[in-house]
This record gives C-alpha cells, sequence and structure tokens, in this order.
C-alpha cells in the first residue's frame, strides 16, 4: 500500500523516533508499505517519521543508483549492494567512520529541493531486521550518505540542517512557502492525513 509522504512543516518529521520493542505484523505491514511507497516515490530511503509515524525504522534501496557507487559489508562478509536491497533497519545505531565528503542530497518530503552535505564516506550500523535477527552493516559511498540522511530522520534532524548556511539562505523562501502548505494541509489538492500514534 502506498502511504501519503509528509512534507517538511509538518511537525512528526521533527519527532524523535521511539524505540521499537516488539516486531510483529504490523511493522512487517508498516515496513512492506513504506517500501512500497518508496519505491513509487523513486526514493532511496524512507524513514518512519515521513509516513507519520515517529519510530526507529527506516527502509533503503540505492540498487537503482548507477552513477554514485556503494561497498557493502554484511554481517562482515562483501555483499554486492544490490543483493541485499531493500534494507530494512530497525533501531538502527550508526557510527561514523573515515573522512567527510560532500555530495548532493534531495529528500522525498522536500520535493524539488537538493543541496550539497558533507557526509561522513563510511558507516557501520548495528540494527535488527524484520525477522528479529541483529545485522552489522559496513557501507561506503552512497549506501552511506543514504543510511546517515535516513539516520537523521529518525532522530527529527533534516538534511537543510546540515546545509552550508549560504544555501540554506538561498532556499529560505522556497521552505517558507513549502512549509506554509503543508501547515494548510494542501499540497496537490489533497489533504494530508497526519497520524501519529501507533
Ligand atoms: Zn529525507
Amino acid at each position: 500500500m502506498i502511504l501519503p509522504i509528509l512534507q517538511y512543516g509538518d511537525p512528526v518529521l521533527r519527532a524523535k523516533g521511539k524505540p521499537i520493542e516488539a516486531i510483529g505484523d504490523r511493522i512487517r505491514e508498516l515496513a512492506e508499505n513504506m517500501i512500497d511507497t518508496m519505491h513509487a516515490a523513486h526514493g532511496v530511503g524512507l524513514a518512519a517519521q515521513q509516513i507519520g509515524k515517529p519510530l526507529q525504522l527506516t527502509v533503503l534501496d540505492v540498487s537503482a543508483v548507477e552513477d554514485r557507487p556503494s561497498t557493502l559489508k554484511l554481517d562482515g562478509k562483501d555483499t554486492d549492494p544490490k543483493a541485499a536491497m531493500p534494507l530494512v533497519l530497525i533501531n538502527p545505531e550508526i557510527e561514523l567512520r573515515g573522512e567527510t565528503e560532500v555530495g548532493i542530497e534531495g529528500c522525498l518530503s522536500f520535493p524539488e529541493i537538493t543541496g550539497d552535505i558533507e557526509r561522513a564516506q563510511s558507516v557501520t550500523v548495528r540494527a535488527q531486521t524484520l525477522e528479529g535477527e541483529i545485522i552489522q552493516i559496513e557501507a561506503s559511498g552512497f549506501l552511506a550518505r543514504a543510511i546517515q540522511h535516513e539516520g537523521d530522520h529518525l532522530n527529527g534532524i533534516l538534511f537543510i540542517d546540515r546545509m552550508r548556511s549560504a544555501a540554506k539562505a538561498a532556499l529560505s523562501s522556497r521552505l517558507r512557502r513549502l512549509q506554509k502548505e503543508t501547515k494548510r494541509g494542501i499540497r496537490h489538492g489533497e489533504e494530508l492525513v497526519t497520524e501519529t500514534t501507533l
């Protein structure tokens, strides 16, 4: 099922996600719906906050990205990133590794807005899967960037918070407009439904 994606200005995007204590059918269904929603929107990642649920849950799929390489080690083993997608991360603990690099990012909650963001080149992640198993991930390149972007969402942090101040200032009128439209609850003539409980 495809869910509505919350846009900038919705307070749920600023909420820190609650840890998921029990991985049951409800969480599995939510994760499946988030994957469907991410694919339908041609996104590479989606956090639970973006569909109105402040939980420690994010989904990723970088397999359609050809021009920005990624590497992945899953439980210590070199893995083709494409073969591991879509990736569901529950209660992820993310550690930043290596140097930083600047790269362009967008966000499904900020239509048509992109910006250069400085991120660590690599990350290590410990997370739970939908089966409740603990996985260890070492990622670099684009996947590491996507994981950091989604990890930020789970803590109520948005990519505009990490933009250089001049870049953010240049976007300020567009951001204000988007915020206003969201607050009015009107985007593309549809009503945004925000549900904050689970
Ligand atoms: Zn985002």
